[in-house]
């Protein structure tokens, strides 16, 4: 099941100002999922209705009570958005966005 959460929102809004110079969509919708399981702690999925495009993204409810892997989760997320259509991780184009996103100032996550 997922709900949306005003928590999620603002750490979104934070880390969209800090880490991405405010460049991911102001649309997407952010909650937790009780779905998630496992490794699996976020997923990014992207919608198209009537012509808008925007994201949704999931948080696990697991780790609800680990606010430091919530907030790695979720920047983790916000760089699928920013990379978005490409999903995968790895060397190349994906470890080169990890990379700037620490440099940026998320090597205050670790
Ligand atoms: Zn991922």
């Amino acid at each position: 099941m997922f709900k949306t959460d005003q928590r999620l929102r603002r750490l979104y809004n934070k880390y969209n100002r800090l880490l991405f110079d405010g460049q991911l969509p102001e649309s997407t919708v952010l909650g937790w999922d009780t779905a998630l399981h496992g490794d699996k702690l976020g997923q990014t999925i992207s919608i198209e209705e009537d012509g808008n495009k925007y994201y949704i993204v999931s948080i696990s409810t697991e780790i609800k009570k680990l606010p430091i892997i919530v907030h790695q989760t979720l920047v983790h997320e916000m760089s699928h958005i920013r990379l978005y259509p490409f999903m995968k991780h790895g060397k190349g184009k994906w470890k080169d966005e990890v990379i700037r996103v620490v440099v940026k100032g998320g090597w205050e996550l670790w």
